[in-house]
């Protein structure tokens, strides 16, 4: 046995202990956040790329931690999802996210409010019931609502999503596939569910302007999104030049710091107010 190899080993434990030991650590801090107070959400719009107008907007989840700072959700998020307490985060996120919907539906009355709802929580029977609840209470029309919902494994899992996925649509909240191209999805799923909405990936997005196989996936792709009759957002748009090319694709709407970086709410409203035109 080589001796290179055990520490190797060894060292590859140390990681391992000292990564799960953080999960663990995020996982019990999370838990307090939302009673805390420590959680808020953002709005990044997204953009009529022909006309300019505003469509909508993206609500982002931002945890506010006293210790550990600003927490970026691609961190924790999958160990909310893996611990379980992505439930509580979602049913919060919702609730937000349509009471913020009515103030900007004041504003703007066909304004759509993109929410991202993990693969798990289709699942739950329960939230389709807080949807029409929260719909109800504040008057919204459901059209307006547009669930983000990332490729996955669980996703992919098939009959159970589109039972799920019909729950939603008799509610008549729309629904879009988020991360576009990234994960597991074949070309037989995107035709099977149906999605009204699909979103090209910033990593496609970010480097369009010099990779010719990135033009071809984002061109690709709102092809075929044109064909199943889905509109398209590209994200991670970050200047003029990006936003030219996926116009010329026929992408209907865009989304990304080139128009606005995430805003929190009071922000986002003063931006509406500047930014849309009736
Ligand atoms: P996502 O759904 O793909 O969201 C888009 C991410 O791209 C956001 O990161 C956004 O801030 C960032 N972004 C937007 N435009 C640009 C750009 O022009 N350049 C660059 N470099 N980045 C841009 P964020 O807010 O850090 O969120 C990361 C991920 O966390 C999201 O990716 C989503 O998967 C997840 N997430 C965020 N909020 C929620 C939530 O409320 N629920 C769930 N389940 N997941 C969430
Ligand atoms: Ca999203
Ligand atoms: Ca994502
Ligand atoms: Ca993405």
């Amino acid at each position: 046995v080589k001796p290179l190899h055990g520490e190797r080993w060894h060292m590859f434990n140390i990681d391992n202990v000292a990564l799960s030991q953080r999960r663990i650590a995020i996982a019990s801090a999370l838990k307090e956040a939302i009673e805390f107070d420590q959680l808020s959400l953002f709005f990044q719009p997204q953009i009529y790329l022909n006309t300019g107008k505003v469509h909508g907007a993206e609500a982002l989840l931002r945890w506010e931690h006293p210790q550990l700072g600003n927490v970026p959700p691609d961190l924790f998020i999958p160990i909310a999802e893996s611990s379980g307490i992505i439930s509580d985060l979602t049913e919060w996120v919702i609730t937000q996210a349509l009471r913020y919907q009515k103030k900007m539906t004041a504003l703007l009355p066909e304004h759509i409010i993109s929410i991202n709802i993990s693969a798990k929580d289709l699942q739950r029977k329960d939230l389709p019931v807080l949807f029409i609840t929260l719909l109800n209470e504040y008057q919204l029309n459901p059209a307006n609502v547009m669930l983000e919902l990332t490729e996955s494994a669980t996703l992919f899992e098939g009959v159970d999503i589109r039972n799920a996925l019909n729950d939603y649509r008799l509610i008549g909240v729309k629904i879009a596939i988020d991360d576009f191209g990234t994960g597991y999805s074949s070309l037989a799923y995107l035709s099977k569910m149906g999605f009204d909405e699909i979103k090209i990936d910033k990593q496609f997005v970010m480097n369009i302007e010099y990779s010719k196989n990135d033009q071809t996936i984002c061109r690709a792709t709102c092809d075929i999104a044109k064909s199943l009759g889905s509109y398209v957002v590209a994200e991670g748009i970050e200047d003029s030049q990006s936003m030219v090319k996926l116009q010329s694709y026929g992408c209907e709407v865009g989304q990304g710091y080139f128009f606005s970086r995430p805003l929190p709410f009071d922000d986002y409203m003063l931006w509406l107010e500047q930014n849309f035109e009736a």
